[in-house]
């Protein structure tokens, strides 16, 4: 497979950190930006890259050469007018003849590309889009699939502030096969994300892979140093999904949002104070936050999957908002007792999922290649902290929701709510 890398960028907004230099090739670390990338993608055995250049991309070429220095083959276009993110991927279409993969040089990546690429494969999609949820996901442009990964709205920025949104953000990588091309304009300045993806969806199989490793872009001065923080602290090095990362499970009602006994319709739902700017922490931390919720008014016919849909999709906006991120949320819709009028038979099932079982628990691990020993789970009521006990997690109770009355199992830690419960995750970090 081929990459392309799109590293034209000129770093306008960088200010004096790039003044004679391309975007890509700011340092992070001791090495550009865009050696990261290649040194990424011969790690994951793509080896033949084609480098769209434009502005002093004279650096670039003198830095690269012909790639053999970094063990890989590297070859030029250079553009003669930028022509956005699209353009150039035209001129070279006719050296575009399999499957190939788009890369943006001003973002920094550490994901594993063999599993992106399988995953693509698997659903014979025509273009893949990295997707994952962002600290800023109000001025992203934000994705919407189906429960299959398919593509299935495009929300280009800016938003309506009165609708609420998945947060679910491009993340500038994409595998693409050649019938892309096809939709492109020759010579005609363009940009993915907001010319051509939203018209394409519709017409070719447009999959959308999920994931929380790094992908950060260094567009303004303050991205660009938390980047290299991250880079700086291990961060970076840490995320791929190859490694285990640890993770604060949170279940919902009355430790996200106040508990309003079977929350069915999205004006109901309304974060607890200071849940926003506690879950950031947990982000900045380097857990992944992951709600994990039983809600049974699916199985009870009080709220469709769809209402669900749209409450999440609430708690995720208000979040954003205060530039937190959820990195999934697993929910049970189902409930074992069978016998009520209007109940949805297909979910009244004594289920693996349903807290105090550990279902989801299993699940999340699986998926997010999630490290339960010395993650945590925070919870309200009995079940939360008997699921947590039973997936080996350190359990925190809280006194917002129910307030963990009456329960027989001791938690771990019992805290006011869970501002306090994440101190207690940091301290014990620190420890650790
Ligand atoms: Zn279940």
């Amino acid at each position: 497979m081929k990459a392309v890398i799109l590293a034209g960028g000129k770093g306008t907004r960088l200010g004096k950190a790039a003044i004679d230099i391309p975007k890509p090739m700011v340092n992070v670390g001791s090495i550009p930006l865009l050696e990261h990338q290649i040194n990424l993608l011969k790690k994951y055995g793509i080896t033949d890259i084609i480098l769209i250049i434009g502005h002093l991309s004279e650096k670039i070429e003198d830095h690269f050469d012909d790639g053999s220095r970094f063990g890989v083959n590297i070859t030029f276009f250079k553009e003669k007018k930028p022509l956005g993110t699209t353009g150039g991927i035209k001129e070279i279409e006719n050296r575009l003849t399999e499957d190939f993969l788009v890369l943006y040089g001003d973002v920094m990546v550490n994901m594993d590309l063999n599993r992106l690429v399988d995953f693509h494969k698997k659903n014979q999609s025509d273009c893949t889009l990295v997707l994952h949820p962002n600290d800023h996901p109000f001025d992203s442009d934000l994705v919407e699939i189906s429960s299959e990964n398919r593509i299935v709205q495009f929300h280009s920025k800016p938003h309506n502030d009165n609708l609420y949104y998945k947060n679910l953000v491009n993340a500038a990588l994409y595998v693409m096969t050649p019938k892309v091309c096809n939709y492109i304009e020759k010579g005609k300045k363009a940009d993915f994300g907001k010319d051509i993806f939203p018209g394409l969806y519709s017409k070719i199989k447009m999959f959308g892979y999920v994931t929380h490793e790094y992908l950060k872009d260094v567009g303004s001065p303050e991205r660009l140093k938390e980047v290299i923080d991250d880079y700086n602290s291990g961060r970076i090095k840490e995320c791929n999904i190859e490694n285990k990362s640890k993770a604060v499970f949170l279940d919902r009602d009355g430790v996200i949002n106040k508990e309003v006994h079977f929350l069915v319709r999205p004006e109901e739902f309304e974060l607890l104070t200071n849940t926003g700017n506690a879950i950031k922490r947990i982000n900045k931390a380097g857990y992944l936050a992951v709600v994990i919720t039983n809600q049974s008014v699916i199985a009870r016919n009080m709220c469709s999957l769809d209402d669900l849909a749209e409450i999440h999709k609430k708690m995720e906006t208000l979040l954003g908002r205060e530039r937190a991120k959820l990195d999934a949320i697993y929910f049970c819709p189902h409930h074992p007792d069978k016998g009520h009028a209007g109940e949805r038979p297909e979910y009244k099932v004594d289920c693996d999922c349903r807290k105090p079982k550990a279902g989801m628990i299993k699940k999340a691990e699986k998926e997010l290649n999630i490290e339960l020993n010395g993650s945590f789970m925070v919870g309200d009521t009995e079940r939360d902290i008997e699921c947590g006990k039973k997936a080996g997690l350190i359990t925190i109770g809280v006194k917002t929701g129910y307030g963990c009355k009456d329960i027989r199992i001791e938690p771990d830690f019992f805290c006011d709510s869970l501002a306090e419960a994440v101190d207690v995750v940091l301290k014990y970090d620190l420890k650790d």
